[in-house]
């Protein structure tokens, strides 16, 4: 069988879920035993998303093969899966900057450089990539149609039509269908004039998904096919879910994937989607409730720690509990009496990654209050880093440890970087990025959650532990649970006498399932209810 495409445009306005939409046809094709690649096309011109401001793009995904990419990557891994790689993600910069690359190289022998052939050329084998042992590519391109970024990116894929077989491609335009309050009724008409801009362009879409407030009327839905060009039954209304998790069933019930399935000759399958579906009565069903502090300094954003909240809500459905999360500016923590009023209710303490030095001294604050109350603490990369520095400061009797910006002029420069990475600084090539292996210590708290020893983790990080403490820290009760073989870098930290109270160097966040949550945040969670329980007991 041939491989069959998906592109999934959008339009009327940005927001409506095309990346949820993507992901979840992937989850519903998966389980149908398709085996699918998911990619991002993203029309912005930056080449690496790894720069980019979490305050405007909400976090960077990081891949099991080091690339920083679009959050929208994170949905996917969650909905479908399946480890993606750096091919999974293209910005428009990225697609310029090699053609130029290329055309610097002399690579055109002095002919002229256009964006029809060479841009599309270059787009077109980014699709086909990915394709290589899989059953259907699904290709999202991010933003709507008619931005100026975004043309290329429609005429490459105008191109990929003619390249296979009309049955091995399908055109999704999924797009808005608002309702007026003021007249009481549902309205098509921006439909129709993005259908009508996307078929200025040569592509005729197969299928619209419409997002909606309310359900769409058969009589609409067959004025929407007549303007539109597509049979009645290929609009698929999309209603406002309550959770993510949900889309993909919701999604079910119209039918989408057996109706993708038709169009693309691809035999019909019943899905298996029993996992998925415990897993969102689990959801949607929680017998207890804890509040996780989550304290960053982009906290005005959620998204900035999409995959954190997310793993979050992973762990609490492994142990059928929903997870309040108490947002903390780490700005707001400097006193110790600010931690108390704003942490003293809660069953555990997350503190994230993050870049910078602003913010840092709140979120040493965190680490002391969560190790000096015995809550629990979850701290992630910069998260551990902190609770390093907490400690050598006021436990091992460092004094004046270094944390902001990780000055190197400290007395005691606990967390620092590596002699290979310091030449290399200016360059911004320093980063320890993606999947590296962890062993953990046998008879560690970590060790206990996992189930085998040696795992592999994401990182994204520059600074390091540094081991020259390793044994003046061990002795004040702060070891070391989990290293990288190779190197002997620590990748875990636990702290004697403390229930639970762990920091990772790496980000476990991008690993974490709905239906697979990760031990990590499952352990986090599974203590906050211990936690919670301890203090009932004692009558607080
Ligand atoms: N800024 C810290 C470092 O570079 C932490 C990075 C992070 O939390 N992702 O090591």
């Amino acid at each position: 069988m041939s491989t069959k495409y998906v592109f999934i445009t959008g339009g009327v306005a940005s927001s409506l879920g095309k990346g949820i939409t993507a992901a979840s046809l992937g989850r519903l094709l998966k389980a149908r035993g398709y085996r699918v690649a998911i990619q991002k096309f993203d029309p912005y011109l930056n080449v690496d998303p790894g720069t980019m401001n979490p305050y405007q793009h909400g976090e960077v995904f990081v891949t099991e093969d080091g690339a920083e990419t679009d959050l929208d990557l994170g949905h996917y891994e969650r909905f479908v899966d399946e480890n993606l790689t750096r091919f999974s993600s293209v910005t428009s910069g990225q697609v310029y900057f090699s053609v130029l690359k290329r055309e610097r190289a002399g690579g055109y022998q002095g002919g002229t450089v256009q964006i029809i052939p060479h841009i599309t050329d270059e787009i077109k084998q980014k699709i086909r990539r990915v394709a290589q042992g899989v059953d259907v590519v699904i290709t999202e391109i991010g933003g709507t149609v008619g931005d100026i970024e975004g043309q290329s990116f429609i005429e490459a894929i105008r191109q990929f039509q003619w390249e296979v077989a009309p049955e091995d491609r399908l055109f999704i335009h999924v797009t808005l269908i608002p309702y007026l309050k003021s007249s009481q009724e549902l309205k098509t008409k921006p439909t129709q004039h993005s259908v009508k801009e996307l078929q200025g362009m040569g592509i005729q879409p197969g299928m619209l998904v419409c997002r909606s407030d309310y359900p769409i009327p058969q009589d609409m839905r067959n004025k929407l096919a007549l303007f539109c060009n597509v049979p009645p039954h290929c609009i698929i209304q999309n209603l406002d879910a309550p959770s993510l998790y949900q889309v993909p069933l919701m999604l079910e019930k119209e039918r989408f994937a057996d109706k993708v399935c038709a169009l693309l000759g691809l035999p019909e399958r019943r899905p298996d989607l029993a996992d998925w579906e415990e897993m969102v009565e689990r959801f949607q069903n929680p017998q207890r409730q804890v509040t996780i502090a989550l304290v960053g300094k982009y906290i005005q954003l959620h998204d900035a720690y999409l995959s954190v909240v997310e793993a979050l809500s992973h762990g609490g459905i492994a142990h059928r509990a929903r997870v309040r999360i108490q947002w903390v500016a780490s700005d707001d923590l400097v006193e110790p009496e600010q931690a108390a009023a704003r942490l003293g209710d809660v069953q555990g303490i997350l503190v994230p990654g993050g870049f910078g030095g602003r913010g840092t001294e709140g979120m040493l604050e965190a680490a002391r209050y969560a190790r000096e109350r015995g809550v629990p603490y979850l701290g992630i990369c910069l998260g551990m880093q902190m609770a390093v520095i907490e400690f050598a400061r006021h436990v091992a009797g460092m004094e004046g440890a270094n944390s902001t910006e990780f000055d190197p002029n400290t007395p005691y420069p606990v967390i620092h970087l590596m002699e290979d990475q310091e030449g290399l600084q200016q360059t911004g090539g320093t980063m320890r990025l993606g999947g590296y292996g962890c062993r953990l210590e046998a008879g560690s708290l970590i060790g206990s959650l996992y189930p085998q020893a040696d795992i592999v983790e994401r990182h994204r990080h520059r600074y390091e532990f540094n081991n020259r403490y390793l044994d003046r820290l061990r002795e004040a009760g702060l070891r070391a649970a989990g290293r990288n073989p190779e190197r002997n870098l620590v990748e875990a930290v636990e702290l004697d006498g403390h229930p639970w109270f762990v920091g990772v160097q790496f980000h476990p966040e991008f690993k974490s399932r709905p239906n697979r949550p990760h031990p990590l945040f499952a352990g986090l969670v599974r203590a906050a209810l211990d936690y919670a329980d301890r203090q009932s007991r004692s009558g607080q």
